[in-house]
């Protein structure tokens, strides 16, 4: 199966069929003059829209209330939990309020919002009856990226949603880890797009958090991309926050905290990466600004009969779905089928002299490139019927390909070389920091952690020191 994805540009050079293809099919512009802030064109916002409508509705109706908070936080505030401080060190972008010299007060632009939203938890939350709060908001956060910079990925103005919940317990706290998994399990299969989901070791978690799960979405050029990360923050926070309330005997205790971020744009480049082609974007049809062209096969005597029909079939079409007659006179059918299956859209309906004589249409589908005659009256159906097909093929291509680039190491050299064929080394690992950096330091990658959703047990030693080994974990290179 490699051998034959191997032919793809894609997997040969990612780096430059990646950027060719984002500005090509107006996705986004990566030429703006300060590095790490981009441009979205009207494909990637229509995209990260769609996106960010299926998270938020999903969001809302497990009850987490939208909300929108404030940019900047103080360093005092964001000084108060040692572990998050530490973390976020040297990344974050600051701001002087005030013109005036010596007034000048600093400000530290959000990289992430714990710090701005938890002092007003401590004014909301009195009681137990107060709880669980859950909130969510989507907006841009601010990193300053020392390492190189690619558009969508690694970006120092990231779109993303982020939640932050308080619970009266650890164990609500622990059910609200699971339906945020299950929340963003759902958005990426809607998108078609495959994944890990690992338990970081504790060496990367989130910085103030207790553990992280995160899902690492592959990439043709073997590096993971992480597209959202859940976190149980446990007491940490509500320590440093001072975030107390009323139990139900009484007394008074911490609360339980999670919080969850979800990355538009790094959705929106998995979506490119997993999905896309050598002839350009391969869309879900969810998220597609198109989801079907009408393209007509002009015949000379006939362009009108058949232009008439190709509108008949638009206004059956565009009640149910996003539906556009390419009608260019100067463009030839060709050129049309380039720039359509360039820009992803999921279906195309081709209408010549002998479709009009038949009433039927040929359809033909983005992702495999297959084409069929149907009959006008079974159309609909058709249409249908094919958009789930093209999600679920999307969704177990993808699967196959993440499987196929998984490969157990039993050394490091053989991790080194899984890495070096663009893939994901499996390994047995003792736990130990040393290992990890060893590792890290000879193969190249990094140890992204356990699986979360599957049990996966150690039945050897671990392959950097030789000593027992707790856990089975992931080995890649990261953006
Ligand atoms: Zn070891």
């Amino acid at each position: 199966m490699l051998m034959t994805v191997s032919a793809s540009r894609k997997f040969e050079n990612f780096s430059t069929w990646f950027d060719d293809l984002i500005i090509r099919a107006r996705i986004a512009d990566n030429r703006f003059p300060v590095k790490g802030f981009i441009v979205y064109m009207e494909t990637g916002a229509y995209i990260l829209e769609k996106i960010k409508n299926l998270l938020e509705d999903l969001l809302e109706k497990t009850g987490h209330k939208r909300m929108l908070f404030p940019l900047v936080t103080t360093e005092e505030l964001f000084r108060r939990e040692a572990e998050h401080i530490k973390g976020f060190s040297g990344e974050v972008f600051i701001v002087s309020e005030g013109r005036e010299k010596g007034a000048e007060r600093k400000l530290i632009i959000r990289p992430t919002s714990e710090t701005i939203i938890y002092p007003m938890f401590k004014l909301w939350i009195r009681s137990h009856a107060d709880l669980p709060l859950k909130i969510h908001q989507s907006v841009n956060v601010y990193r300053y990226e020392t390492k190189a910079t690619r558009a969508l990925y690694r970006i120092r103005e990231i779109p993303w949603n982020e939640a932050h919940t308080v619970h009266e317990t650890l164990r609500e706290a622990e059910n609200q880890v699971r339906e945020a998994i299950e929340i963003y399990e759902k958005v990426l299969k809607a998108l078609g797009i495959s994944y890990l989901i690992l338990k970081r070791p504790d060496f990367d978690k989130f910085a103030g958090a207790v553990y992280s799960i995160a899902f690492d979405a592959w990439n043709p050029d073997g590096k993971v991309n992480q597209v959202a990360t859940v976190h149980n923050l446990g007491k940490n926070f509500s320590k440093a926050f001072e975030i107390e309330f009323e139990k139900r005997d009484g007394s008074r205790g911490l609360a339980y905290q999670t919080c969850y971020g979800f990355g538009y744009s790094r959705v929106l480049a998995a979506i490119i990466a997993q999905h896309g082609d050598d002839r350009g974007l391969v869309l879900p049809p969810i998220v597609s600004p198109i989801q079907v062209v009408i393209i007509p096969i002009p015949f000379k005597g006939q362009e009108e009969e058949i232009m008439d029909y190709a509108s008949e079939i638009k206004k059956l079409l565009e009640k149910k779905w996003r539906t556009t007659l390419d009608d260019r006179k100067d463009v030839t059918p060709g050129e049309k089928f380039y720039h359509w299956e360039l820009m992803g859209v999921p279906v195309r309906i081709e209408v010549g002299p002998k479709e009009v004589a038949e009433s039927t249409v040929t359809i033909a589908r983005r992702d495999t490139l297959e084409r069929v005659k149907v009959r006008l009256d079974e159309l609909e159906s058709k249409v249908e019927e094919l958009m789930n097909s093209i999600i679920s093929n999307l969704r177990e291509r993808s699967i196959r390909m993440m499987m196929g680039l998984i490969g157990d190491a039993k050394s490091i050299d053989e991790v080194k070389k899984l890495l070096k064929e663009r893939r994901i080394a499996r390994i047995e690992w003792c736990g130990s920091v040393e290992c990890a950096e060893k590792l890290k330091e000879k193969a190249g990658g990094e140890i992204r952690g356990e699986r979360y959703d599957i049990a996966e047990r150690p039945r050897n030693s671990c392959i950097v020191c030789g000593r027992e080994a707790k856990k089975v974990v992931y080995v890649a290179r990261a953006y």
